[in-house]
């Protein structure tokens, strides 16, 4: 991923950000830090960039000039304006760091993360000419109420957060999924050697090796915390909770929506007797339910503009979608559940982690998805391969949005049995992972549906729809 920081004190960008994980994360190519001098854009011979506001008031402006060639440098648009941008089809968000923003979060964080390339363009003096911030600037964002000297701490605030969340930063990638914030919770309070120290002595359970009790007890520590330090965060959390009570009353056709929301990926955006809609920021994924047409008009309008695709419940949203929001293909599925906590047997024992290095196998042999996803899915280590004689055979793994799936084997080793483990490799992952596994079969596919119900999933009555934006291919 890559950042371009728009400022007048890039040394003071470069100092910071090359030091620390980020630092070793831009050694190792995870991601790559670009600053532009504004200053070196500036048509005036004595190198200014600021001067007094129209209509009076204290302390200088920057200029639209210097701002807009700097960033044209960067977004690569051609001379004219801002239509040249969109034209070229090149979508780079220019993030204008500034108190008058919206509050950065962690979720704005998710979504940054999403991108390949960022602009983040650094006030200084009073601020920046209205003109070229309407021509350039995609998203407004503050880290806070008050007001700082300039943008440089505050791009690098968001920097960090959205860096530390692309894939390989962070040694440990799990650990980014269990920090505060995820579920709308803090994190529980955390303890390292010595044992005691000061006469306090380390939570017993934390030394108990039961990860079941451990798990627990950190739930209620994070839930304790969160409503006594964040009453406002807390009041989510119990929302998310009630909704996810409400769902399973149908758990089967509405476990893509618990389960969004209990791993901590899903906002929920509308939630009232007439309409529903939960927002996977990260896969930029709308799951909508609506009684009737009037809930549905209301979940179009407040559907986030850069939505890429949509699961529907109900087959009349469908419609709807397509004809008001553009969205284009239309695949039904079954949604299947696996319900129990007891992990199943794998005969077939050589399965193993796929890697960039199998790519070629798996863009030859998988054709629902395009090689750019699968590829997205291997840096996620979300896909596992079988092996018979050191021999890749077949694949499977989980999509982004979290439920199983990318399942082939190769014709002539089918009936086997190394569908069913692959599979069940799977399931057993998430398990571990506290997950409830599911997966989504296209309507018909009955060598599938037989599989899981051999394995043991539960399979919806109703159907699910997938809708997307642009033509990618079945899911
Ligand atoms: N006159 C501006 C106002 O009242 O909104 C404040 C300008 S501030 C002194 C200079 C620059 O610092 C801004 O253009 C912005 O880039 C950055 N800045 C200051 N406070 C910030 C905050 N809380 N969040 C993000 N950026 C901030």
């Amino acid at each position: 991923m890559r950042f371009h920081v728009l400022t007048l004190f890039p040394e003071m960008v470069e100092r910071v950000l090359n030091t620390s994980i980020i630092g070793r994360a831009v050694e190792n190519n995870h991601i790559e830090i670009n600053t532009v001098n504004i200053r070196d854009f500036t048509l005036d011979k004595h190198g200014k960039v600021d001067d007094y506001t129209y209509g009076g008031g204290a302390g200088m402006l920057m200029q639209a000039q210097p701002v807009y060639d700097a960033w044209r440098s960067v977004a690569g648009c051609g001379p004219s304006d801002q239509n040249a941008y969109r034209d070229s089809g090149r979508r780079v968000r220019t993030v204008y760091v500034t108190p008058q923003g919206i509050p950065f979060t962690q979720s704005h964080a998710m979504d940054l993360a999403q991108e390949e390339e960022l602009i983040f363009l650094c006030g200084h003096y009073e601020g920046i000419d209205a003109r070229v911030l309407e021509e350039i600037v995609t998203d407004y964002i503050s880290i806070g109420d008050y007001v700082l000297t300039g943008g440089e701490l505050p791009a690098m605030v968001m920097i960090d957060a959205v860096a530390r969340l692309v894939p390989g930063v962070l040694h440990n990638d799990e650990s980014a999924q269990t920090e505060s914030f995820h579920r709308s919770l803090l994190e529980y309070p955390q303890y390292s050697r010595p044992e005691v120290w000061h006469d306090k002595r380390v939570p017993g359970v934390l030394l108990s090796g039961d990860h079941r009790k451990i798990a627990s007890w950190r739930l209620e520590q994070s839930k304790l915390l969160t409503r006594r330090r964040r009453p406002d965060l807390y009041a989510k959390y119990l929302e998310q909770e009630d909704l996810i009570r409400r769902l399973s009353v149908n758990k089967r056709h509405n476990i893509h929506m618990m389960e969004c929301l209990s791993r901590g990926r899903g906002e929920i955006l509308v939630n009232d007797q007439e309409a529903l809609l939960i927002y996977d920021r990260e896969c930029r994924l709308c799951m909508l339910s609506a009684k009737d047409i009037r809930g549905a008009q209301r979940l179009m309008d407040v559907m986030p503009r850069e939505t890429q695709t949509a699961l529907t419940s109900q087959e009349f949203l469908n419609e709807l979608l397509c004809e008001s929001m553009g969205f284009e293909t239309r695949c039904e599925f079954r949604q299947a559940c696996y319900t129990q906590r007891n992990p199943l047997p794998v005969r077939h024992k050589d399965i193993r982690l796929l890697t960039t290095g199998d790519l070629d196998y798996l863009a030859a042999h998988y054709k629902h998805e395009n090689r750019e996803y699968l590829a997205q899915r291997v840096r996620a280590k979300a896909l596992w391969g079988a092996f018979l004689e050191d021999r890749m055979v077949g694949f499977a793994g989980s999509h982004s949005e979290g439920s199983l799936g990318l399942l082939y084997v190769e014709e002539a080793c089918r009936g086997q049995g190394i569908g069913a483990s692959l599979e069940a490799f799977c399931i057993n992952r998430h398990l571990e992972l506290g997950y409830v596994p599911y997966g989504q079969i296209h309507t018909g596919n009955e060598a599938s549906i037989r599989l899981q119900e051999r394995l043991g999933l539960y399979l919806s009555k109703e159907s699910i729809w997938w809708l997307e934006r642009e033509e990618k291919g079945d899911k």
